[in-house]
């Protein structure tokens, strides 16, 4: 397996769906920062892939002269590798409430109970509790060797969300995590934590930021002209209808 280079600075290094880089079919896409000199990560999929992305990952760059792994939110598809990520001495960075249900693996903050009983993952799958090394926040960065990403506080699909941006070769690239999808889809959920009212003003705060490229956690990837996605999410919000569900289709 070979890490897929997205832009200069970019690659997917891990996906459940994206045929150059299949870690588990559990997983979301993770991507990988690296400017030749540092970098970052940003997801790390559910662990059930974690051998073949860490792999992956060293494919690219030396994993040692990475700041961390960013990880966007607590569900499992995202976070549930961060203790094998920081195993292998990637420290983990990530909003003060992923922090909280990482600490105990919590099931039911994260919903993964709800998750496993509705077959999104199989039925032995588990959390394990995992530390996070750094809390990051709303105006945070986070250093990428000479990159730096701006980390946006993203609430709406879940609490504690976060996105991060990031510019490079003169674009501005949006790692948005399971907020924001290509074609402006949004990813709502029947869960505790589910807000509609703080999407909505996530996505509208988003789509008043200059993004270029839009790298989302799940299905395509928009490297050029993504700003008529995010407005597109937004123009909907602004009318009080929820955009398109990238669950349903
Ligand atoms: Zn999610």
């Amino acid at each position: 397996m070979a890490a897929v280079q997205v832009t200069d600075a970019i690659w997917l290094v891990g996906s459940g769906t994206h045929p150059g880089v299949r870690t588990d079919p559990h997983d979301c896409h993770c991507y990988l920062i690296w400017d030749g000199t540092g970098g970052v990560l940003v997801d790390t999929g559910t662990g059930l892939g974690a051998e073949a992305w860490l792999a992956t990952v060293a494919e690219v760059c030396d994993p040692g002269a990475l700041t961390g792994a960013i990880v966007t939110h607590y569900h499992a598809d995202h976070a549930g590798g961060a203790g094998a990520a920081r195993a292998a001495g990637l420290p983990i960075l990530a909003s003060a409430e992923t922090a909280a249900a990482l600490a105990s693996a919590d099931e039911t903050r994260t919903s993964l109970a709800v998750a496993r009983a509705a077959g999104i993952y199989p039925a032995d799958y588990r959390l394990s509790p995992t530390p996070v090394d750094r809390i990051i926040g709303a105006g945070d960065t986070v250093a990428a060797g000479g990159l730096s990403v701006e980390i946006v506080a993203a609430p709406g699909h879940c609490d504690g969300h976060l996105v991060g941006l990031v510019r490079t070769a003169g674009r501005h690239v949006l790692f948005s995590g399971d907020c924001l999808f290509a074609g402006g889809r949004v990813s709502l959920q029947a869960i505790h934590d589910c807000r509609l009212d703080a999407y909505a003003r996530t996505v509208v705060d988003l789509a008043g930021r200059q993004v270029d490229a839009l790298l989302p956690g799940h299905g395509d990837l928009v490297l050029d002209g993504a700003a008529a996605d995010l407005d597109r999410a937004a123009e909907s919000f602004r009318r009080l209808v929820p955009p398109p569900n990238v669950l349903t289709g």
